[in-house]
Formats: C-alpha cells, sequence, structure tokens
C-alpha cells in the first residue's frame, strides 16, 4: 500500500540531498508519495516563516516526516529549530544508529551500536534557579511514563532488528532515587522481552568500555544527558558525525534526518554526502514496514562505499553526488 510523507527540503546542501535520496528511494520501488515543501532559511526570507503553515498541516497529516538540515537564521525565528519540532510533536525517542563501514579508516572496527536517547526530560527540563551569587541550583526530572515509552522502544527495536542485547546506561550509584528508577523501570520492562539479553552499566564506565571495547555494546537505553554525549562518542568511533543518520519518535509522529548541518561551504557544488540522510530514508522505510526497499538501499550502499571508487570528498572519493547517487541505483 502507498503511503504518503511529509519532507522539508531545508538549506545549503538540503536540496541537493533531499533531491538525491528521493531518487534512489523511488529506484529501489519504494511504495511512496511525496509532499514537499522548502523549509528554512530561503523561506524566511521570501515568506517571513521559517516552516510554512502549510508544511505543519502535512507533517499533522501524514506523521511521518523526512527533514533535511536547516540553516537557523541567528537572531531571527526559532532558537533551535530541532528542540522546537521535537516539542511540538513529542518526539521522545532519539535513536541513532552508529555502524562502521570499511569506507571510512577509523582506528575502530566493528561498530554497530543503537543508542536510544530520551529525548523530553532530564536536565533539559532547563529548570534552574539561582539561590544566591554563588549558589545555583539544577533540576533533573526522570518519570515512570518517559522512562518506561523509551525502555520499551529500545527493547521492540531490539526484538524486530535481531538484536542480542540492551544495556541500560545511568549513574544511579550516585542518583539513586533518579537514575534509580530508571534502572528499576528498565528491569521491569526487560521482563517482557526474555530472548534478548539485559545489563546496566554506569556511565563513566561506558565512556572507558566503548573506546576500549565497543564491540560488546548492541542497543543501548538512557536518560537524555548520557544519551546526547554517548552518541557524540559512538559518532566519533565510526568517522564523524557526517555519516550518521537519526529518528525522532513519537507516540504518534516521526522525523527523521541526519545529524549534520546545512554545509553552506559546499552547497552547490554538487559534491555533498547523500548517505547520512539516504540512512535515515532507511530507517524510515523501516518504520513505516518496507523493510525490503530499505534493506535493497542498504546493501546497495554499502558495496558502493566499501568499493570505493564513487565515494564523495568528505570520506576521502573524488566522486559528484550524481556519480555516486547513480552507482547506488545501478546496483539496487
Ligand atoms: P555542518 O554539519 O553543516 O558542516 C560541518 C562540516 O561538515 C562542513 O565542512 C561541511 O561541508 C561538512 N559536511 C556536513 N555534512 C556534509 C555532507 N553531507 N557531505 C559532505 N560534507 C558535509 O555544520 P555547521 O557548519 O556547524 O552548520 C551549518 C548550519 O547548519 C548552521 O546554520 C547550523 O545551525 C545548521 N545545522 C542544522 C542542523 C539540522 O537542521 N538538523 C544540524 C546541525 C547544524
Amino acid at each position: 500500500m502507498r503511503q504518503t510523507i511529509t519532507v522539508f527540503k531545508g538549506d545549503g546542501i538540503g536540496p541537493e540531498i533531499t533531491d538525491a535520496v528521493i531518487r534512489v528511494m523511488d529506484a529501489a520501488g519504494a511504495e511512496l508519495d511525496y509532499e514537499i515543501y522548502n523549509v528554512g532559511e530561503a523561506e524566511y526570507e521570501a515568506h517571513g516563516e521559517l516552516i510554512p503553515k502549510a508544511a505543519f498541516e502535512s507533517m499533522e497529516r501524514n506523521k511521518v516526516l523526512l527533514k533535511s538540515p536547516i540553516t537557523t537564521p541567528v537572531g531571527k525565528g526559532f532558537r533551535s529549530l530541532n528542540v522546537f519540532l521535537r516539542k511540538k510533536y513529542d518526539l521522545y525517542a532519539n535513536i541513532r544508529p552508529a555502524r562502521s563501514n570499511h569506507a571510512v579508516k577509523t582506528p575502530f572496527q566493528d561498530v554497530d551500536i543503537v543508542i536510544f536517547r530520551e529525548n523530553t526530560e532530564d536536565l533539559y527540563v532547563g529548570v534552574e534557579e539561582k539561590i544566591d551569587e554563588n549558589t545555583v541550583h539544577a533540576t533533573k526530572l526522570i518519570t515512570r511514563r518517559a522512562s518506561e515509552r523509551i525502555i520499551r522502544d529500545a527493547f521492540e527495536y531490539a526484538r524486530a532488528h535481531g538484536r542480542k542485547k540492551v544495556t541500560c546506561v545511568h549513574k544511579a550509584n550516585i542518583l539513586k532515587i533518579s537514575d534509580g528508577l530508571f534502572r528499576d523501570i528498565f528491569y521491569e520492562i526487560r521482563e517482557a522481552y526474555p530472548e534478548i539479553a539485559a545489563d546496566d552499566k554506569i556511565v563513566d564506565n561506558v565512556c572507558m568500555q566503548m573506546v576500549m571495547n565497543p564491540q560488546q555494546f548492541d542497543v543501548m537505553v538512557m536518560p537524555n544527558l548520557y544519551g546526547d554525549m554517548l552518541s557524540d562518542l559512538a559518532s566519533g568511533l565510526i568517522g564523524g558525525l557526517g555519516l550518521l543518520p537519526s529518528s525522532n519518535l513519537g507516540e504518534e509522529f516521526a522525523m527523521f534526518e541526519a545529524v549534520h548541518g546545512s554545509a553552506p561551504d559546499i552547497a552547490g557544488k554538487g559534491i555533498a554526502n547523500p548517505t547520512a540522510l539516504l540512512w535515515s530514508a532507511c530507517m524510515m522505510l523501516e518504520h513505516l514496514g518496507q523493510m525490503e526497499c530499505a534493506a535493497k538501499i542498504r546493501r546497495s550502499v554499502d558495496t558502493v562505499l566499501e568499493e570505493g571508487a564513487f565515494n564523495t570528498p568528505d570520506i576521502g572519493g573524488n566522486a559528484t553526488t550524481a556519480e555516486y547517487v547513480e552507482e547506488i541505483i545501478k546496483r539496487l
């Protein structure tokens, strides 16, 4: 059955990589129709809004958004468009898979980690107060509702993707009540997933273990702040943010995007690497149940990247976006 999704084209390299990704999805036989909107800086200059009303309405109708990076105009509009979209659509689960690729040389091989970061609470509730000139106080909020849903999602993902283990990351040795609640809920939820191994580790130990022996980790679930830090650490293990896709999931809405920004320095040059957005699109196809199509695209991208002859300059090649995309389509 064909499904309709909303697409935000974004700024800088956004339009180029969006076109590339739609070409690949169509060639792979994705059962998708698109409602495509220009959003971001150019849209703001033209019509005074970063995201036009019709684009929000489309998102609210279709529930699924493929989003390109947006240049946030400094001093105007939203402070952070991503935080705004996460809040507006209660996108509570930030999922960032970090998988090694032989095309990108790093000191770490065979990393294949999926981080589930709770996106709505913890220290990010942003409640701070000044008690006196030299004393401040910040609030860390952990709730059963938010913890249950992110932990359940991590186990559901592990089950759906044949993953072997889920690790809970916390600091419950010190934060006995708040992180202690998160950890307790983790073990309650895991009862429903007996086929999946489960363990928990303290966050400082995890930082060391991820660098010493990253292959031991599979799916990981954690409160917001640890997720922020460890997902960047994981991206460093595989060669940087440029190859990192992400999904932001809520109970009703889902948003898929590359982790990188609009790369204004290379916009319009035809050399942008669309891989992170392509992998985000694969996560979206899987979310929509179009597993075969996603697998086909993943296989083809892996082959082209590993052969290396058509890689873009950011990962050491000299191919254009168009040449890279043609090669992926040929291998589908
Ligand atoms: P950036 O990620 O856009 O670029 C950093 C460097 O990586 C640049 O040299 C760029 O050329 C390169 N790069 C990034 N993506 C690439 C790709 N796909 N292919 C090849 N090279 C790539 O970070 P920045 O320069 O700090 O940010 C630029 C703008 O993007 C800013 O306005 C920022 O606010 C915005 N931004 C948006 C998002 C988003 O919408 N999700 C995320 C981050 C930054």
